[in-house]
């Protein structure tokens, strides 16, 4: 059968590698970090990016790429690219390595963002102040996640303090939006354009990390409506092949679009216990040149992140009828993501 390259050893290269065996796909993962998570599900390679010989190799024994993370150097993706497809496509990558070009090609194809602008100095934040206003959102237009490489400005008094947290990276200044919740929505398009999309589910974070994800989310039909309409905008601009997250507001002016990102989603996990075709599978079949499955929402479900010492509850969590999902990360650290729990509260 085929093989699956998959770029990145966590937690989403491991759940990958499980649905794409699960398919009869062989899966190789490349990693350059220790993949405790990824080991015990295909074979890793580990070497750097910067390895021409072990990255050639590597795209060599596969007939796709595909990856878990979106932050894979320039030179590395053009590498495996001249030997094999990668899939979501350069196109995706590029924009969803940089908040200013994903803003910047959201807001071009009519999606609503929060009002933002570029900051790399002192001057140009306070002209970004001037712009979106306070509060606001200072953040490191590359390599965020968990909320990490981000300062809150309450008034124009934080400009210098949120600056120097930045290090010096380029930035951007988000005016803050008072929505009412916050969903996402996991969206899959096919080699042959075909576009499925799960339930949008409403998202709690804790210290600016994913907390539970809820099916069905609290929303009527029209935004739900407007959430697939949203995600299908977004696959078909990019000419997108496999599974997309964006992240969603709610506000009574509608929905805006945080951040996208190319690849499977930790708000897509209930899809694991609440549908036939989890977000997983689906994104493996994308990238196979599958046609896509059915992800169609069959139980009410709620998602929860284990993190850190959240795990030692594992003992009692194997006895209470939830869905266990495990990373097999070894020891706990203070928020790394350690597994999930899928509880599902009701079946249609
Ligand atoms: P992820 O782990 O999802 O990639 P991230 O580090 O990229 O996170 P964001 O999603 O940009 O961070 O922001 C983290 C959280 O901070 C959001 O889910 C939301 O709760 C809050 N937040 C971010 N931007 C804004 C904004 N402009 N207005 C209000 N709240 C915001
Ligand atoms: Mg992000
Ligand atoms: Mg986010």
């Amino acid at each position: 059968g085929a093989t699956i390259g998959i770029l990145g050893g966590g937690q989403l290269g491991r759940m990958l590698a499980v649905a794409a065996a699960r398919l009869g796909l062989h899966v190789h993962i490349f990693e350059p970090a220790s993949a405790p998570a990824a080991e015990t599900a295909a074979r890793v390679t580990h070497a750097s990016y910067d390895d021409a010989d072990a990255l050639r190799a590597f795209a060599q024994s596969v007939d796709v790429v595909t990856y878990e993370f979106e932050n894979i150097p320039t030179a590395a993706l053009d590498l495996i690219e001249s030997i094999c497809p990668i899939r979501p496509g350069r196109r995706a990558l590029a924009t969803s390595q940089d908040r200013l070009v994903e803003k910047t090609f959201l807001n071009s194809i009519g999606l609503h963002t929060a009002p933002f602008a570029p900051v790399t100095d002192i001057a140009s934040l306070n002209a970004a102040i001037a712009a979106v206003g306070t509060p606001a959102i200072l953040k490191t237009c590359r390599m965020g996640y968990d909320g990490k490489g981000q300062a809150r400005l309450k008034s124009p008094d934080d400009a210098a303090a949120a600056l120097a947290s930045m290090n010096g990276a380029p930035a951007v200044l988000e005016g803050f939006i008072d929505f009412s919740a916050e969903i996402s929505i996991i969206g899959a398009r096919g080699i042959d354009g075909a576009i499925a999309c799960f339930d949008p589910g409403e998202n709690v974070h804790r210290d600016g990390i994913l907390h539970t994800t809820t099916v069905p989310a609290k929303i009527g039909p029209s935004l739900r409506s407007d959430a697939v309409l949203i995600a299908a905008r977004i696959l078909n601009a990019l000419d997108y092949v496999g599974v997309l997250g964006v992240e969603l507001f709610v506000t009574p002016g509608g929905l805006i679009v945080n951040e996208i990102a190319p690849r499977v989603h930790n708000s897509g996990h209930w899809t694991q216990n609440g549908c036939l075709v989890d977000q997983f599978e689906q994104h493996i079949r994308a990238v196979a040149g599958w046609p896509l499955g059915d992800g169609s929402r069959y139980a009410d479900v709620v998602m929860e992140n284990l993190i850190g010492d959240d795990v030692l509850r594992v003992p009692e969590l194997a006895r209470s009828g939830v869905a266990l999902h495990l990373y097999g990360k070894g020891a706990p650290r203070p928020g790394r993501k350690m597994g999930h729990i899928n509880r599902v509260t009701s079946r249609q």
